[in-house]
């Protein structure tokens, strides 16, 4: 069992509380039906990277759900500095989650009076570190990414069940992460990364129409690919594609760049983390150690 990290400060709404008395009521509609909008921000070094990036993709979530954040976009980069200050961490996974907050037991959502807002500053490691340098195997799972015109993917909700389903699926077949098709077969995302390969000397990412969140690590991938001079192009891909990239890897907050190195049992390339996928690996490792929010 996990024990309490006593000195561990968390924001709601406006107040920290330890670990042990952070609490939400069982009445947000966040807990009963996945009623609200998040992130996951980094900071590294003592900077928050890509802060203003995040809050602004929050805002677009909550404003898709008619979801009024009790905060501003400044109070809310404030907040999340401060409470990565609250718990003295220089390198820190934050969780910022705004829930519907508390309602009836009906899902109206306009039962709900006043949206919460709860920031948690911890650390994170999404995949064991030994794949980093391997690579990683993924499978295609059978269950479809949310289409467009359900479930937007674009919203970073707090329903999570389609990614987690297909998490579940890729854990079934033995190994860590899925690659999601949408309804037309076409190549998605990961459960809570986006997907890139590399074919001739070129980068290739799906678009977001085929049913990505608009990542901002991969934003920072094509930025950086782009500025050494790599063309980078946003094609709808097939398995087929995976199959004969030269070099695959998944990009995310949390999960950084994690090569991939098999594909449903299809060899990329070399079978071993390729020679831009590696670049681009150290030149994202290098901006995340000077770019962002000051703490
Ligand atoms: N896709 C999904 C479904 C995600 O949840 C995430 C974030 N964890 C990503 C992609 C990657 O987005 P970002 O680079 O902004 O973290």
């Amino acid at each position: 069992m996990r024990t309490f990290m006593p000195s561990m400060r968390i924001f709601i709404d406006g107040k920290f509380y330890s670990e042990r008395d952070a609490k939400v009521s069982v009445f947000d509609h966040g807990l009963l039906y996945g009623d609200g909008v998040f992130e996951g921000i980094r900071a590294y070094n003592g900077r928050v990277f890509k802060l203003k990036e995040h809050i602004d993709r929050l805002f677009y979530s909550a404003h898709a759900l008619l979801l009024d954040i009790p905060m501003t976009h400044a109070e809310l980069c404030r907040a999340t500095v401060e409470t990565i200050r609250a718990n003295k961490l220089k390198d820190s996974y934050i969780r910022l989650i705004v829930t519907r907050g508390v309602g009836t037991l009906g899902l109206n959502p306009r039962s709900c009076k006043k949206p919460s807002v709860i920031i948690i500053a911890g650390k994170i490691q999404v995949y064991p570190p030994e794949l980093y340098a391997r690579g990683m195997d993924i499978v295609t799972v059978p269950t479809v990414r949310n289409l467009h015109s359900a479930v937007n993917p674009a919203i970073k909700s707090l329903n999570y069940l389609n990614n987690i389903l297909a998490k579940i699926e890729a854990n079934n077949a033995g190994v860590e992460e899925a690659v999601m098709l949408n309804s037309e077969g076409y190549v998605s995302e990961g459960t809570a990364d986006n997907l890139f390969i590399v074919k001739k000397g070129a980068l290739f990412t799906p678009p977001l129409s085929a049913g990505a969140l608009y990542g901002i690590t991969r934003a920072t991938v094509i930025e950086l690919a782009e500025l050494s001079g790599l063309k980078v192009s946003e094609p709808n891909l097939t398995r087929y594609d995976l199959f004969n990239a030269d070099e695959c890897f998944v990009t995310g907050t949390g999960a950084e760049i994690m090569p991939v190195v098999k594909i449903d049992g299809r060899t990329v390339g070399s079978g071993k983390p390729g020679p831009l996928t590696k670049k681009l690996v150290a030149e994202y490792h290098a901006l995340t150690q000077v770019s962002g929010e000051p703490i």
